[in-house]
């Protein structure tokens, strides 16, 4: 696991964070991207007082640790590395501060197949969505501060942006975790317990195309529905955009009462119709999740 990544090196390095005056100069480095989000250099006078250590030497002894890898300096000015940004960043989102809240409840939301409200649980960074009568539905890990100044509401409709977020990354072949390719898409076909609500469409909703995709460099596996990667196709936000349906709000996991959906495996690709009221549209993804081809159609003929 890993690929090319050297523990030793990287346990070497990490050694260099711990200590509380280091972390302090990283923190006081971060104030620089207060005024804007520039990084610009910090003088040394004003690192040194800003972190408050009276023993010149100990002071750079600690500062002289974190050069290179996390602090960077030249002509009396220092500078955060890229390295070093990524830590603060998760410092400030209390990634390394131990205990964390754990929260819990019901969201507005209701399951799918059934009148069940559903429960949302914020524990160890992760947001689970679940029903009491299918277990869970969603989960996502999101930043330890996420529930500062947000209910679990808020923390679901983030979490579900995120997933959007995800599946544009995983669109364009990056990895959203190391920014590795994937290896080459599998489609799968999974049944369904199937859904009445479309019998006047004359669908096959038994069953659901997945697409499999895992990244070649950290190894992480997707198995997602395909029609989510339709859904962030331009035909499918204007459809979505015409019937005064926010692609960016959409709840991802268990389907939406406003629209159905159903989906098929071709020899090079897959093809999924959504409806909504009257109106239908077909869209076929490629081998790559590339958009071939639509269609629009309304059961109406106004259209
Ligand atoms: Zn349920
Ligand atoms: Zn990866």
């Amino acid at each position: 696991m890993g690929g090319d990544v050297d523990p030793e090196t990287v346990a070497e390095n990490l050694a260099a964070l711990a200590n509380p005056l280091r972390i302090r100069i990283l923190l006081a480095l971060a104030e620089t991207r207060r005024p804007s989000w520039e990084h610009r250099g910090m003088r040394y006078s004003d690192l040194r007082s800003a972190v408050a250590v009276e023993d010149g030497g100990r002071f750079n002894y600690h500062l002289n640790e974190l050069r290179d890898q996390f602090v960077r300096g030249a002509e009396g000015k220092y500078w955060l590395t890229t390295a070093g940004s990524r830590i603060v960043d998760q410092v400030y989102a209390r990634t390394f501060s131990g205990a964390h809240e754990a929260i819990s409840g019901p969201v507005e939301w209701h399951c799918p197949a059934g009148e069940a409200r559903l429960d949302a649980t914020f524990e160890d960074g992760i947001l689970t969505v679940s029903c009491p009568n299918h277990g869970v539905l969603f989960d996502m890990r999101l930043s330890f501060t996420a529930p500062r100044g947000r209910d679990l509401d808020e923390l679901f409709a983030w979490a579900n942006r995120r997933a959007l977020w995800y599946l544009e990354s995983v669109s364009w072949d990056v990895c959203p975790h190391c920014a590795g390719h994937f290896e080459e898409l599998t489609f799968t076909t999974r049944s369904l317990e199937p859904d009445t609500r479309l019998e006047t469409l004359r669908w096959d909703t038994s069953t659901m195309v997945m697409a499999g995709l895992r990244c070649r460099q950290c190894g992480v596996s997707f198995r997602i529905p395909a029609f989510h990667y339709a859904l962030t196709r331009a035909p499918t936000i204007a459809f979505l955009h015409d019937h005064d349906i926010d692609y960016r709000t959409l709840e991802l996991e268990y389907g939406s009462p406003s629209w159905a959906c159903e989906s098929e495996v071709l020899d090079d690709g897959v093809v999924i119709r959504f409806a909504i009221d009257d109106d239908q549209l077909e869209i076929e993804l490629d081998s790559e999740l590339y958009t071939r081809s639509y269609r629009r159609t309304s059961l109406t003929g106004e259209r």
